[in-house]
């Protein structure tokens, strides 16, 4: 695949513009791997974070959502209370067309490349199997299958983070933790929104459901008794609580203008396009944001737990923390008068100057 827009200088002072530590470019003929592992921050520990790969339209594109991505691994692993860094990869391509056990071989190799210092695991466009050829070539790698002594796959703890988080946001809002008949939509149905959407409707919700691939949507729908929704016209829906799980970005100037919920909880990474103005924004409107690196942080609660000796019952007890820890963050900022996403980092940046 040709990847436009080369990434053009200035990366050293993203780099130290985010608190980036260290960034790794890598690149093979053989297999056609092209992709980028940034370390954020190791100050409490090796950086652990997923691999995405992802038909990235430009290498600028890619360099920035793993800049993002590894600097949101940091204060995620900070506030869950792990002893973890931040880090994240990208492997620039279409995982449906362009992976291969070789590319995954070849990355794991450069994973390895790099002593421990960064650890990865699943993210999107990846799966437990792919994370097996990788932890061919490098110990450095969690979320392997439970069949080869690993924690499998992460996302229905996640999920269940999502849901703590939500009812959290709910008890906040309304008084009341229970989602029973309330209206969600939950983007994104894939591997943590599919899990949502199980928690979502044993609770009685009434759960919309959107996403791009079509027969996937189909498979839920059936399952769960979900109401499919197609198109942009889901930002204009009247809804109690938004749950993006799909990519990030999705809450921006022009869907705030549109959404008429009132809690805003979902898994994707990187929700607010822009971190102050939309945070701000979604103060200005009386909405509730549940902060993503805080409510999605159950798979990295599992895979933690993988590095010293699986257990998901604990996995699952820590997640539930989530729920205390969210309810203690909106009441924060409600008292302070700050946005909840600043409230959160403030708590996640004080635990890591206290380890310093
Ligand atoms: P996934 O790839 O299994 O699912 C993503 C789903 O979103 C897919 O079904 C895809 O078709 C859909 N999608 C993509 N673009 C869309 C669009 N524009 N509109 C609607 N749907 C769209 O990924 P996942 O593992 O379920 O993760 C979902 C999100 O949660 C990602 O942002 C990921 O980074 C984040 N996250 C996942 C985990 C985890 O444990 N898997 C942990 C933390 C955060």
């Amino acid at each position: 695949m040709e990847v436009k827009n080369k990434i053009s200088g200035a990366v050293i002072s993203k780099m130290e513009m985010m608190g980036h530590e260290q960034i790794l470019f890598c690149t093979d003929e053989e297999t056609g791997l092209k992709a980028i592992i940034a370390i954020h921050d190791t100050t409490l520990g090796p950086a652990l974070g997923g691999t995405r790969m992802w038909d990235y339209t430009s290498e600028a594109e890619a360099l920035q959502d793993v800049l993002r991505l590894s600097r949101g691994m940091t204060f995620k692993a900070a506030i869950s209370g792990l002893n973890l860094g931040g880090g994240k990869a990208v492997i620039i391509g279409d995982a449906n067309t362009e992976k291969t056990e070789a590319l995954m071989r070849k990355f794991g190799e450069y994973v390895d490349s790099l002593g421990g210092k960064y650890i990865t695991a699943e993210d999107v466009g990846m799966n437990t199997k792919d994370m097996e050829y990788v932890r061919e070539m490098t110990k450095h790698v969690t979320g392997i299958p439970e069949s080869m002594g690993g924690s499998g796959d992460p996302s229905p703890v996640t999920a269940y983070g999502v849901y703590m988080g939500m009812k959290a946001s709910a008890k906040f809002k309304w008084g009341s933790d229970s989602l029973k008949g309330k209206k969600i939509l939950v983007q994104g149905v894939g591997n943590v929104g599919e899990n949502l959407v199980k928690h979502t409707t044993e609770e009685g919700s009434k759960v919309y459901i959107t996403d791009i691939n079509v027969s996937k949507l189909e498979k839920v729908s059936e399952m769960y008794g979900a109401e499919i929704i197609m198109g942009d016209s889901i930002y204009d829906m009247d809804m109690d609580i938004y749950a993006p799980c799909a990519l990030g970005a999705t809450v921006n100037t022009n869907t705030l203008n549109r959404l008429k919920c009132d809690i805003i909880a979902g898994a994707a990474n990187n929700q607010l396009e822009d971190e102050l103005v939309h945070a701000e924004m979604v103060k200005e409107k009386g909405l509730i944001y549940a902060p993503d690196f805080l409510i999605n942080a159950g798979g990295l609660i599992n895979v933690y737990s993988e590095i010293n000796g699986y257990n998901r019952e604990k996995s699952l007890e820590q997640t539930k923390k989530i729920y205390n820890t969210t309810l203690e963050i909106l009441l924060k900022a409600d008292a302070e008068d700050i946005t909840t996403h600043e409230a959160a980092l403030i708590i996640a940046q004080q635990r890591i100057q206290d380890h310093k």
